[in-house]
């Protein structure tokens, strides 16, 4: 298919062509003292498919104060080359002022496309730089591909209120970007073989718009559902709150947390940050249960990297039943009982008696 002229279409004709723009950027994310933020790491998932197609290298970016450290964990983990601006002015975070700093590197360098973790940073980075440099952005993305023909990267996702996947591309201008959430793509594995490029740059650090007066930690008391390895999860066929107390102590007998679907947390019974789903979070335990939850698209775009599914519900023909890897059919008020007394009894037994189950 012959690229459209740009000419017919875009009023800022001519710009800088595709055709100058080369490589797939990932921005690292850091946490202070500890390093580059998984999310980010796991971008380089589908960088290194986006680059391969584009026969590009996956650059790493790193920007903040002390952070050269950090340039081998990203090379370990998939990137080709590590593009470093470590300032002392950089030890706080401002959205404008990395944001500045992206920019530049992207005016001097020509990334094809830059993907960003969709966490809180790179929620706000990735529209800074879009619109600094008129380029689109497409939020969360749950898959990206190439069109070889004409290069350019499909940012694909779900569109709002519907079951199909939208594929955005942005034909006319560079640099492509894109975001995904968290555990959306999993990490690559750590190759302590890589070598790599680290290019330290210098480049202009603006003063701040803002002032950081101080920062309040906010204590967390329990494992965010991110992180747990077990889930009990529970929707609107639970039918009240009541229900989810008896997940929370199947959860406290498997070490996990619960969570639920948004009819649960719209009807009040678990809170916002507990939704799985396309406008709550995405997880990845070992083990996903769920009670009385249909399986709607925008749900299951949630558990894409869950290990098993169980299905706890009373209609055989629940789209959830289809995608699960075991389903339990029947009425949670019965089933879920009969699996803590299962465990208590287990529990009772001890240890032995669960290595014999698990043989
Ligand atoms: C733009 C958009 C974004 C969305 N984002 C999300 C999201 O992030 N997360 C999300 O979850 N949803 C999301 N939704 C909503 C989604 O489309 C579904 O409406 C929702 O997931 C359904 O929740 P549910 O499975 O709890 O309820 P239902 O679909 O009502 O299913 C209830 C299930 O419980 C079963 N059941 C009933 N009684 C019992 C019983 N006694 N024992 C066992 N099973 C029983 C029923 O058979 C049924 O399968 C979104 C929708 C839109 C339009």
């Amino acid at each position: 298919m012959p690229r459209v002229k740009c000419e017919d279409l875009c009023p800022e004709w001519p710009c800088e062509q595709p055709e100058e723009f080369k490589n797939v950027w990932v921005y690292g994310e850091i946490e202070p003292g500890r390093g580059i933020r998984e999310p980010s790491l796991q971008m380089l998932t589908p960088a290194r498919k986006i680059a391969e197609k584009l026969e590009g290298k996956v650059v790493g970016l790193l920007i903040g104060h002390q952070v050269t450290a950090y340039a081998d964990d990203f090379i370990k983990y998939g990137a080709d080359e590590v593009l470093v601006v470590d300032d002392e002015r950089l030890k706080e975070y401002y959205p404008d002022v990395y944001g500045h700093v992206i920019v530049q590197l992207s005016l001097k360098y020509k990334p094809e496309v830059i993907l960003l973790a969709a966490t809180m940073r790179g929620r706000e980075l990735g529209p800074y730089v879009a619109n600094t440099l008129r380029a689109g952005i497409t939020a969360d993305c749950t898959d990206f591909d190439v069109d070889e023909k004409t290069r350019d990267v499909l940012l694909i996702r779900p569109p709002f209120a519907a079951i199909m996947l939208a594929y955005i591309r942005t034909p006319f201008r560079r640099p492509q970007i894109g975001t995904a959430r968290p555990n959306v793509f999993p990490l690559p594995p750590r190759d302590e073989s890589r070598r790599g490029e680290v290019i330290l740059e210098k480049v202009d650090i603006p003063k701040p718009r803002t002032r950081l007066l101080k920062r309040i930690r906010i204590e967390k008391r329990e494992v965010p559902i991110e992180k747990a390895e077990v889930i009990v999860s529970g929707g609107k066929g639970l039918g009240s709150p009541e229900g989810f107390k008896l997940l929370q102590r199947l959860a406290d007998m498997l070490g996990g947390v619960i969570a639920g679907s948004r009819k649960a947390v719209d009807a009040g019974w678990i809170p916002p940050e507990r939704q799985v789903g396309q406008t709550g979070r995405s997880v990845k335990p070992i083990l996903y249960i769920a009670v009385g939850i249909s399986g709607a698209a925008q749900h299951m775009i949630g558990v894409r990297e869950a290990g098993r599914i169980v299905a706890i519900n009373t209609d055989p023909d629940a789209p959830i039943v289809r995608q699960a890897d075991y389903s339990i059919i029947g009425d949670y008020r019965e089933i879920v009982p009969a699996i803590i007394e299962e465990l208590e009894e287990l529990k009772r037994k001890g240890p032995k008696a669960i290595e014999e189950l698990l043989k």
